[in-house]
């Protein structure tokens, strides 16, 4: 089967499908595989690199889309390739495609199988395509807190661990699921005083149990949530409720109470954000300012680490890549699994559960 690998055009995305040791793996199974030239450079891959593994370069989007049977890519398709997709071709990709009616209509109107990888679940029900970013984003709101904090950034100029004599910053984290966590690892390397609230008893054992002693466990309840206000310098948001808008956990009120020059994160924001005053942001343009509070929304942050970010997806995909392209697509309808179970949109009919009730559609 022939996979192609298209350059992202969404703006400030850095990522790309695949790296050249995913080329090399399907090549060795007897696939060709198709990349538009320059497609890695975002992440620090040449041309050169992919073509030694084994890929053919191409020129243009259109000659990708023209002949792969499987196009792999990181973002939903845009306006300028919805016309590129054929009705044979198979596309995996982040889709998210119950936030965007345009989208799903465009699917449904080119009749391809759009494989989704945010409802890819392992035997174990877990979501492994979307662990890695999770991972990414959770580390990285730390390190975006860390910037904003600075006083010429809008913060209230506090070094994350202080110094002797001096005491660090209280970081609040609201909800302690991945993006939690590794945000908590983080904070708790850099010295600072951390608190974690989450709703799940037995997760908050688990992360008291594996976190250092900087890092206290708190059960998420209002009371909770007020007092922690008054108290942080930086407050992530990293709550999830499966397949629904996130809780507004802080209130616009609620900033009031907060210090002068805090910065909140709100990882959380893809879903609506927990934070009422959140509205998406973009990497040319992170931050804006509420009540003397810094609020970062930033909807794809991992795409600003895009090295990092496409090691991390590419580590997560290339298992599934591999199956796809080895089932083709009769294989792929054959048999339940979990790639079967990922389709999101088949030859014009939506086969997702939760997308069809999004707009009212047939399932
Ligand atoms: P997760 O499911 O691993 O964790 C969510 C946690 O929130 C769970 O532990 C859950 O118990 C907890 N929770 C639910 N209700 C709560 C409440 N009322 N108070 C406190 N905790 C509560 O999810 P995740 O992978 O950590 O993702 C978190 C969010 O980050 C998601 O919305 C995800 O889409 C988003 N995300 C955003 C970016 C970005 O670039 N902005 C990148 C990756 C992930």
């Amino acid at each position: 089967m022939t996979i192609g690998v298209p350059t992202e055009i969404k703006q400030d995305e850095y990522r790309v499908a695949m790296l050249p040791f995913g080329v090399e793996e399907l090549v060795a199974r007897g696939h060709r595989v198709l990349v538009e030239a320059g497609a890695g450079l975002g992440s620090g891959v040449g041309d050169h690199d992919y073509l030694r593994a084994g890929a053919e370069l191409v020129t243009s989007a259109e000659e990708v889309f023209g002949q792969a049977d499987l196009v792999v890519k990181v973002k939903e398709p845009l306006p300028a390739e919805y016309e590129r997709i054929r009705p044979e071709q198979m596309l995996f990709t982040y889709f998210h495609l119950a936030a965007s009616k345009a989208l799903t209509e465009a699917m449904l109107d080119r009749g391809a199988t759009c494989i989704a990888y945010e409802t890819l679940r392992d035997s174990a029900g877990r979501l492994p395509l979307l662990t890695p970013m999770s991972e990414v984003a959770g580390r990285m709101s730390i390190q975006e807190g860390a910037k904003y904090l600075e006083r010429p950034q809008m913060g209230r100029g506090i070094l994350l661990g202080g110094v002797p004599g001096v005491q660090p910053a209280h970081i609040t984290i609201l909800g302690g699921g991945i993006v939690g966590a590794n945000a908590a690892k983080i904070a708790a390397g850099f010295q600072a005083d951390v608190a974690i609230l989450d709703v799940n008893l037995d997760r908050l054992r688990y992360l008291d149990d594996i976190m250092p002693a900087n890092v206290n466990c708190l059960y998420s309840d209002r009371h909770t949530i007020l007092e922690q206000l008054q108290r942080a310098d930086l407050v992530i948001g990293s709550v999830l409720i499966p397949g629904a808008k996130a809780p507004q956990l802080v209130r616009a009120e609620d900033l009031r109470r907060m210090k002068s020059g805090s910065v909140v994160i709100d990882v959380a924001v893809d879903q609506g954000g927990c934070i009422e005053t959140s509205r998406p942001t973009t990497h040319s343009n992170p931050t804006f300012i509420i009540d003397e509070v810094v609020h970062y929304c930033v909807t794809n942050m991992p795409g600003a680490v895009g090295r990092t970010s496409t090691f991390a997806l590419c580590n997560a995909t290339l298992s599934w890549v591999l199956k796809l392209a080895d089932l083709g697509p009769d294989g792929l309808i054959a048999r339940p699994s979990p790639l079967r179970e990922a389709i999101n949109v088949y030859q014009g009919r939506v086969t997702n559960e939760a997308v069809a009730a999004a707009f009212d559609l047939d399932y």
